[in-house]
């Protein structure tokens, strides 16, 4: 029987945010697949691809633990131009209060 890998990356499912004022850009992962918290990475800024910085990382919460980037699967609902800035608008409330950097 083969050893169990602890070491096979999960996948942590990532937004893309920005930080406003700034030309970076991060991943969030809301919800580590390890600790559960949200991590944030450095995604590069709007001049670069953010997907290359996809993949694999070491977890911040525990680097002997990779996990792999991954964008989530995109809702096959179509969403419609309210929709899209209510979503932002929820991702902001989410996210870190602006002040605080
Ligand atoms: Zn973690």
């Amino acid at each position: 029987m083969a050893k169990k890998d602890r070491r096979t990356p999960q996948q942590a499912f990532v937004t893309l945010r920005d930080m406003p004022g700034t030309r970076v850009m991060f991943w969030v992962v809301d919800a580590c697949p390890y600790c559960g918290e949200r991590h944030l990475h450095v995604a590069g800024n709007i001049r670069s691809d953010p997907g290359e910085s996809l993949g694999e990382h070491p977890a911040p919460c525990n680097p002997e633990r990779p996990y792999e980037l991954t964008l989530p699967p995109r809702p096959k609902k179509k969403t419609g131009k309210d929709a899209r800035r209510k979503a932002r608008r929820d991702a902001r409330a989410d996210t870190w209060d602006e002040d605080s950097w």
